[in-house]
């Protein structure tokens, strides 16, 4: 088979979700936890679960640095809520500890959604997908409370920027591996051959 490797961060979180939505679109997914694996990738999915659980055992394993590397060469990733509060350059209510990769220029507030929404569903307009809505899960999802100019935002919620595109980067503040709706995954898919074929 040809095609990009795509590769899934495994160290916590909906690791499962992001492999199977990979396999329904035909695309070549596979867990990554060392940092060998990490360099036979073409992409990788930063899944949603806990971003400073996550940011502790990218430590523990060792692949911090590997990672970091791979991004600063152009990795492109797809992020979904704590994959997007890793990713991006600021992290407000973070722990003090806790990695911010840098890769992608946002600001991020940790379950800004507060309380009272800590989890809800809603359906996003997003044009770039078509005129189909796209059911966005939110579960202590991270407000978007600022973007670079070059930031691309592909949808908006209340204001705030809940999908973005960067370079190869793919970015949502809701879960599109919780949902049947593979077309972010298609999306980002469709960046990561752009890029292996660029190169
Ligand atoms: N609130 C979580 C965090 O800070 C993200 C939640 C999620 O991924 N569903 O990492």
């Amino acid at each position: 088979m040809t095609g990009p490797v795509i590769g899934v961060l495994a160290l916590q979180g909906d690791v499962r979700e992001h492999l199977a939505a990979f396999e329904r679109c035909g695309a070549r997914a596979t867990a990554v936890r060392l940092a060998a694996e990490l360099d036979a990738v073409d992409g990788l999915a930063i899944p949603g679960g806990e971003s400073t659980t996550m940011s502790r055992l990218l430590g523990v394993f060792g692949l911090q640095e590997p990672l970091r590397r791979r991004l600063d060469q152009g990795l492109p990733c797809l992020a979904t809520c704590a994959g997007m509060i890793l990713l991006s350059r600021e992290v407000r209510d973070g722990r003090a500890d806790q990695v911010a990769l840098g890769a992608l220029p946002i600001t991020v507030r940790r379950n800004g959604y507060g309380r009272q929404n800590e989890s809800f569903e809603a359906d996003l307009a997003i044009p770039r997908l078509g005129p189909e809505p796209f059911r966005g899960v939110f579960i202590r999802a991270p407000v978007v409370e600022a973007a670079a100019p070059e930031v691309d935002v592909l949808a908006l919620h209340d204001g705030h920027p809940v999908a973005v595109a960067y370079g190869g980067h793919v970015a949502t503040a809701f879960h599109p591996e919780m949902t049947r709706d593979d077309r972010l995954h298609r999306l980002f898919l469709e960046r990561v051959a752009g890029r292996v074929r660029a190169a």
